[in-house]
């Protein structure tokens, strides 16, 4: 099982807490080997990967034009620090700035290239305070990253209270209560902050016109509006932004998650006059913009635009959803979410129960709340693949029952 691994595959899981800490529990399973929807663990048992590494992977696994332009860049120039520009780095922050403009297509808009989600929105947290505004508006039930000042931004208690006093001033509103938020937002406030969908609080979509409101209510108050897509944009929704159809442009918005299809990256958009607030030693990161992950940022976009799947994932959102509830399953309240971002509300809290006979069955998925069960595939995942989990759910309910 080994392969051509030089790594000891012998004893992980037991390495594992022995030499890691212990921030994610035990891990359920040892990896070794992934291709397109598929990955296989180290005992050679196959599973059909229904997360994507929690909406990372929206290629799939080991896609190989992905791992072409990696090898091809690793090949030919494979870090400069960022007193240097490098082709790649430019070409996705283009693609970047166009993707977070899609309704307002002749707006400015510049690229903070980062490493991950948390310092994405790091950035978008300082670049708020550049107005010189102290106050941030963000949503109950929201998850903006773990480091501090997106961590001061994330709702969940157990999360957030350890840690304080966190950088503040951050204020909590109810997640699509307009008048709450009209009646919190004045010329003090920098930033409102929000996913267009809720992911790691059960896949929750702001109810219709909420985006357009909270873009009227900033604009009022000359405060940003700040839209989380780490998990929500790179077309798992069926367009590169969940917000798209809204029809709203937002100051900043933040990616990562499917940005590399799993090389670490993360992007920071500001758009119009915000795109101008950061000047030289106000902000920087040693990797941030790799050639690397830029080259691997544009290959995934390029397969997403080349191989059409924003439609395809619209598609087979549909398709999983209508399979669902033709099942007219008693366990299954309905499904909620858009494309390939889905979460199946059960009648009663037995979501865990039922991540882990899926898993037993040989696919992944995740609990993120006890009464949700959460899906996140690559979004060329075809209809084949998602009839081998619906098939099996029928069974996979009475087995918990
Ligand atoms: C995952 C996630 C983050 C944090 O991203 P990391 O790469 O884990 O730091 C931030 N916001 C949202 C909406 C996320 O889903």
């Amino acid at each position: 099982m080994s392969g051509k691994s030089a790594i000891s595959t012998e004893n992980v899981a037991q390495r594992y807490g022995d030499v890691m800490m212990n921030t994610f529990g035990a891990p359920q399973l040892v990896l070794v080997r992934g291709e397109g929807s598929f990955v296989w663990d180290d005992t050679g048992k196959q599973y059909l990967d229904l997360l994507g590494g929690i909406a990372v992977n929206v290629l799939g696994h080991a896609h190989p034009k992905v791992n072409k332009a990696i090898a091809a860049q690793a090949g030919q120039l494979g870090h400069v620090s960022n007193f240097f520009a490098t082709p790649p780095q430019v070409a996705l922050a283009e693609k970047l700035a166009k993707m977070a403009t899609p309704n307002d297509p002749g707006r400015p808009a510049k690229v903070f290239l980062a490493n991950s989600g948390t310092e994405a929105n790091e950035a978008a947290f300082k670049l708020a305070r550049m107005t010189g505004r102290k106050r941030i508006i963000a949503m109950e039930g929201s998850f903006h990253g773990r480091t501090m000042g997106a961590l001061a931004a994330t709702f969940n208690p157990p999360y957030r209270e350890p840690f304080e006093p966190l950088p503040g001033v951050v204020e909590f509103v109810p997640f699509g209560n307009v008048a709450r938020l009209n009646r919190l937002v004045d010329d003090t406030v920098a930033a409102v902050v929000l996913e267009p969908i809720q992911g790691e609080n059960g896949v929750i979509e702001a109810p219709a016109g909420y985006l357009a409101e909270a873009r009227k209510i900033t604009a009022k108050a000359g405060a940003l509006l700040w839209l989380d897509e780490i998990q929500s944009g790179m077309g798992r929704t069926g367009t590169w932004l969940a917000s798209e159809p809204s029809g709203v442009t937002a100051d900043i918005v933040t990616f990562a998650k499917g940005l590399g299809n799993g090389f670490p990256i993360g992007a920071c958009v500001a758009t119009g006059p915000a795109a101008d607030l950061f000047t030289p030693g106000t902000h920087g990161s040693t990797f941030g913009g790799n050639p690397l992950a830029a080259a691997a940022a544009l290959a995934t976009l390029g397969v997403i635009e080349a191989e059409g799947l924003l439609a395809h994932a619209a598609e087979m959102g549909a398709y999983i959803s209508r399979r669902i509830e033709d099942l007219h399953m008693f366990e299954v309240a309905r499904t909620r979410g858009r494309g390939l971002m889905l979460g199946i509300e059960l009648r009663t809290p037995v979501a865990k129960a039922l991540a882990q006979a899926c898993l037993e069955a040989g696919v992944i998925v995740n609990a993120p709340r006890p009464d949700v069960v959460r899906i996140l595939p690559a979004l060329n995942i075809t209809t084949e693949e998602l009839d081998g989990f619906i098939d099996l759910l029928p069974k996979l309910f009475k087995a918990i029952r």
